[in-house]
């Protein structure tokens, strides 16, 4: 993974820059090879389209992308849980959720890094990395080495991959982790 981001190779001098560049890759969608996975939640074509909107069955099942500024939870500061829309496994948390000014959701880091695969991406003549939900497949954003320390990651991600459940305080959002985590005969 870190290979494919270094190689990457796209950090202009200049921070604005760096956010337009930034911003220009995150706007192209992805073309993946995800025949050779096999996630553990899967459903026919005819009920992800009837589970999700057309935009999102767009976005993360067809690795689609959103309108910079033009989406849910660009500028979204509340306290809460970013779940997969596909599956609702617990991806991002908004105390890892940061002000890129890309226009769209990012993140330093995912709540737990096995729920989120990862492609190469050579699409467009660049090489980006692809994220995706390990436990679905479906299609997230992109992950880019420009994030904020200590991580340094920048997860550049969908509004229409992700559905926010806001919570009233981090140890509520910790609960609904720990949650999602024990299985149902347990709870
Ligand atoms: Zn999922």
């Amino acid at each position: 993974m870190l290979k494919a981001v270094e190689e990457k190779n796209i950090r202009p001098e200049k921070e604005a820059n760096e956010v337009r560049a930034c911003a220009r890759a995150c706007a192209l969608p992805s073309h993946v090879d995800f025949s050779g996975d096999d996630f553990p939640v899967q459903y026919s074509e005819v009920e992800w389209r009837k589970r999700l909107t057309d935009l999102q069955y767009k976005v993360a099942r067809e690795q689609g992308t959103e309108p910079p500024f033009r989406n849910l939870y660009h500028d979204n500061k509340a306290l809460g849980l970013y779940r997969c829309v596909g599956c609702l496994t617990p991806l991002f948390s908004s105390t890892d959720k940061y002000d890129s000014r890309t226009g769209w959701p990012s993140f330093s880091k995912p709540i737990d890094p096995r729920t989120l695969g990862e492609h190469r991406d050579t699409s467009y003549g660049m090489v980006r990395t692809e994220v995706h939900c390990a436990v679905c497949g479906s299609h997230q954003g992109h992950l880019f080495p420009d994030g904020p320390k200590p991580s340094g990651l920048r997860y550049c991600i969908n509004s229409a991959s992700l559905k926010f459940e806001p919570a009233d305080s981090v140890e509520t959002i910790l609960e609904w982790v720990r949650a999602w985590y024990t299985p149902q005969s347990a709870q």
